[in-house]
């Protein structure tokens, strides 16, 4: 689901489960072949997918809806074929919500008695099932589906046109259709039969199967979905659609259809990046596996919710901007083949998305459009409050939070990048989507962290603990100093860290270091256990920059470096020596100082003067590049340089060789 606009969106709605839970405070318990009453009872509102029944795996559905948009009724039903996975199963529950009414359940047998609640109803089983067994219960409802989260189902109108669409994520699927609500349960299979009246064009998950005119002014659509597939991304929409195809060509010889539905007056307007879609099934392809439903297709069908939802095969929405369709299409990876089990783990489908759109733009305009997306997200991230993982999911605007969820998950797989090194991330990545553990189902943050510990060989434990489970973000403060050493240069950086949050008060991180002396410089990368932790470096030349992280590849502060003062002048040996053509000349001060650096020939002729003037407390350095005053080359031979710090003054020998 995307993004921002979602975030303003998603205020509107942020209420609606309370709401829902206050003013339906009872629910209904009565037996019969007809339930439905005017809600009743003593049972809890239970808000989440913890109505539905563990006893069973749902293997297939056919959803047969009539849509009327003059009532904004949906009638029809539902055929749920499970296996027992209980030892033994006499009663079955589906999700539903209350607003909808359950008509009659037929088993194999005939009507079945249920019990209706306000999130879903009980069916008596005609007799016991026992472990492996396979039951069908078809399941004849109607009403006017509820609007919970982001809406869930809506009967509107663009143009004078019907226009409807569903939007069940995270906990919508129930207000429109019974089901087993859970991401851990995807059914193997769905068909989806739609009527609407006559005109209208429906677009769902899977592959188009058939389209039936039955001469009563509606239209029967025919969606055949043969990827497995969660509760909440089993979608449709409909309206006057304009249909634009395209094709992803994935082999010489194989290519699999880009269907859009889009509204007429759209056309004319433009469809953005809609046209880039194939070259992100390309690059994506290429990052995390073939697209996942090869064997179907991928398109958009327009909506009006003011988002975007990655519903399977199939995304809804309002815009065709390239970071919607890229967020969206990387989904069909990280939220649809492979679903976060449960939605405290939802950055498993959202910082993936936001982190693709960053891979789509590096792949397609290059490694500057890649930093500077990720970079735009480094602030919000920063502000993210609590954790990655969500505790409180019982909002829409908690749970679907950009900071936290979109933008900090994003960065948590950028960090996690430099953390591996981009061959074994990709492979981690690759590997994840691979992962029969996962594909085509659902994972936690373990599983993922599993697949990069196993293809890394790394204990990634201290990174998850830390990023997922941990607040904040760390704030790095940093002294330095450096001295001729060995024939180069010792640079001694000493790191202290603070957490931005005292509930995680350090970080372990590899910190990159990059030591940097006017045009050259070269970066080494530490791994930092400890705050107060020093350490050491050796090169070739004075550096006169130290810089922390300088590519941003952790979520961080840095706080400007408090100087280590030398504690007497000094006038170190020139590097490298002998030198042709250049060398490098650096001295300590203790004080600011006035300072003067001549060269001179072995007669104590002046040859060139270096430095003149003041010069702050710390260590300096400048190159002589073998020249006079007058930037002429001088002879090979020996040179002496002298430093005057106030009453200091040292001279020392060097060796041009030409
Ligand atoms: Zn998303």
């Amino acid at each position: 689901m995307i993004t921002r606009a979602l975030i303003t969106a998603s205020l509107t709605f942020a209420f609606s489960l309370p709401v829902l839970a206050q003013t339906a405070s009872r629910g209904l318990e009565e037996t019969g072949s007809c339930a439905f009453k005017a809600l009743g009872g003593t049972r809890k509102v239970q808000e989440r997918a913890d109505f539905s029944d563990p006893g069973i795996h749902v293997t297939y559905y056919r959803l047969r809806l009539n849509l009327s948009p003059a009532s904004t009724l949906l009638t029809g039903d539902v055929s749920a074929r499970a296996v027992c996975v209980a030892e033994s199963l006499s009663t079955v529950q589906f999700d539903l919500s209350g607003s909808m009414r359950v008509d009659s359940v037929l088993g194999s047998g005939g009507s079945l008695r249920f019990s209706q609640f306000l999130q879903g109803f009980q069916v008596q089983l005609e007799r016991t099932y026992h472990k492996g067994e396979t039951l069908t219960l078809d399941t004849y409802y109607g009403g006017v589906p509820g609007a919970t989260g982001f809406g869930s189902f809506e009967f509107s109108s663009q143009n004078g046109v019907p226009w409807i669409w569903t939007l069940s994520e995270p906990y919508g699927a129930r207000n429109w259709w019974p089901c087993k609500d859970d991401n851990n349960d995807k059914a193997d299979s769905v068909d989806m039969f739609v009527t609407v009246p006559a005109g209208l064009k429906v677009g769902s998950n899977g592959t188009l199967a058939g389209t039936q005119a039955n001469g009563d002014g509606t239209t029967t659509f025919h969606w055949s979905e043969r990827y497995p597939i969660a509760a909440y991304l089993v979608s449709l929409a409909a309206t006057n659609y304009v249909e634009i195809d395209d094709w992803f060509t994935y082999t010489p010889s194989d290519s699999m259809p880009i269907i859009n539905y889009v509204l007429p007056q759209t056309l004319s307007d433009g469809v953005g990046a809609l046209g880039e879609t194939k070259s992100m099934l390309r690059i994506f392809s290429e990052a995390y596996g073939l697209y996942p439903f090869i064997n179907e297709k991928y398109g958009h069908s327009q909506f009006g919710w003011g988002g975007a939802m990655e519903h399977q095969t199939m995304t809804s929405t309002t815009n065709f901007a390239e970071s919607t369709i890229s967020h969206e299409l990387a989904h069909q990876w990280f939220g649809d083949m492979i679903t976060c089990a449960n939605w405290p783990n939802l950055w498993l489908n959202e910082g993936f998305a936001v982190f693709s759109e960053s891979v789509f733009l590096e792949r397609f305009y290059g490694a500057d459009a890649y930093k500077a997306h990720i970079g735009d997200a480094m602030s919000a991230a920063m502000n993210a409050t609590g954790t990655l993982y969500v505790q409180d999911t019982s909002t829409v605007a908690g749970l679907f939070d950009f900071n936290r969820v979109y933008a900090k998950g994003a960065w948590t797989l950028h960090m996690l990048r430099h953390v591996l090194g981009d061959s074994v991330f990709f492979r981690s990545m690759r590997a994840y989507a691979a992962d029969p553990r996962f594909r085509f189902r659902s994972a936690t943050t373990e599983g993922f962290r599993s697949v990069c510990e196993s293809v890394s060989g790394k204990d990634l434990g201290y990174f998850f603990d830390e990023w997922v489970y941990g607040e904040g973000y760390p704030r790095y403060g940093y002294q330095w100093t450096s001295g001729p050493s060995a024939g180069g240069y010792r640079v001694t950086l000493t790191l202290s860290e603070t957490g931005s949050s005292a509930a995680t008060p350090f970080f372990r991180m590899p910190i990159d270091i990059r030591l940097v002396a006017g045009t050259r410089d070269t970066t080494f990368t530490v791994f930092h256990t400890a705050t107060g932790e020093t350490f050491t470096f050796q090169v070739p030349f004075p550096p006169s920059d130290v810089q922390i992280d300088p590519d941003k590849w952790i979520l961080r502060d840095v706080v400007s470096p408090d100087a280590i003062l030398p504690e007497a002048y000094a006038l170190a040996q020139n590097y490298p020596n002998p030198f042709n053509p250049g060398t490098w000349l650096s001295f300590s001060l203790p004080h600011r100082s006035d300072v003067t650096l001549t060269v001179y020939d072995p007669l104590g002729r002046e040859i060139t003067v270096l430095i003149r003037g003041q010069l702050e407390a710390g260590t300096h350095a400048v190159r002589w590049e073998g020249t006079d005053a007058g930037g002429t080359r001088v002879a090979s031979g020996t040179y002496f340089y002298r430093l005057t710090a106030g009453t200091y003054t040292e001279t020392r020998k060097m060796m041009l060789l030409r």
